[in-house]
């Protein structure tokens, strides 16, 4: 590893601004204090919360990486700078879900809370202008954003994601509800891990506890106004520590 120098904004988000590096194969994300839900109709300013949610995804992404799983992580820098390979990221949001929550129980007659098994894996264009639509087989093939050996890929190694980070939380006496990934392809056409994997884009439940709304430990309690968004994140990431090594610092 080598120092390196932050340079040009390449590309904000919701939650992360995306940077180039003076070196060729790096880019640095920093991870913003900016919480938005329901397509950024409702925003707010959450301190801490960028570096509880980088140092989440820090301790997560070596916890897979150590399960054999590529990802984009190379290291994290201060609270809140996370350092990471270069991706074209397809711009499908690949949605793993062990329990009915969220907009699965707004489309379909499931109650919250129903158990899925298999694990129901939903693919959503990633395209805020259009709401992330629902992607059938069809439409994902008629918009050729992946081959279908690329799709099956894909699927796959987000179906390893998910036995991996159940096992992991259940450690920690979490239930993975449900999560989003985003994958892309390096520049050697690896296809990798991308994106954040935290409490703003999984749901987390804690176990130990019964009442449905008390037991909710992710950014359902900023979408609901629930409160108590901080401490929840906090609480996830003081469980994870106990059963991952401290992230690397790079350079
Ligand atoms: N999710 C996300 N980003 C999105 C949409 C969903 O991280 O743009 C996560 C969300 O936090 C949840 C899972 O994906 O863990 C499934 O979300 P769902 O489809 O139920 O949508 P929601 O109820 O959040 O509208």
């Amino acid at each position: 590893m080598t120092a390196y120098r932050v340079a040009q904004l390449l590309h904000e988000g919701k939650a992360k601004r995306v940077y180039g590096t003076d070196q060729d194969d790096l880019v640095a994300v920093e991870f913003k204090d900016d919480a938005t839900a329901f397509n950024a109709q409702k925003k707010a300013q959450l301190a801490g919360k960028g570096a509880l949610n980088c140092r989440i995804s820090a301790l997560i992404f070596e916890h897979l990486e150590r399960c054999g799983v590529p990802t984009h992580y190379c290291g994290v820098d201060g609270s809140n700078w996370m350092l990471v390979r270069p991706v074209q990221v397809v711009p499908v949001e690949v949605v793993i879900r062990n329990v009915a929550a969220g907009s699965l129980c707004r489309q379909l007659p499931l109650a919250a809370g129903t158990a899925l098994e298999p694990p129901l894996l939903d693919l959503y264009y990633k395209d805020d202008a259009l709401g992330d639509p629902l992607l059938t087989e069809a439409r994902l093939a008629m918009l050729g954003l992946l081959s279908a050996d690329q799709r099956q890929q894909l699927e796959r190694l987000a179906r390893q994601i998910n036995q991996h980070l159940l096992a992991l939380f259940a450690r920690c006496d979490l239930q993975l509800v449900d999560f989003k990934i985003e994958l892309g392809f390096t520049r050697d056409g690896e296809l990798v891990l991308a994106d954040e994997i935290s409490p703003d884009t999984c749901r987390l439940w804690d176990r130990a506890v019964q009442d449905s709304q008390d037991r909710i430990l992710d950014k359902d309690r900023f979408r609901q106004d629930l409160g108590g968004v901080i401490d929840a994140y906090g609480e996830v990431l003081k469980r994870v520590q106990q059963h991952c090594p401290e992230p690397r610092v790079y350079g």
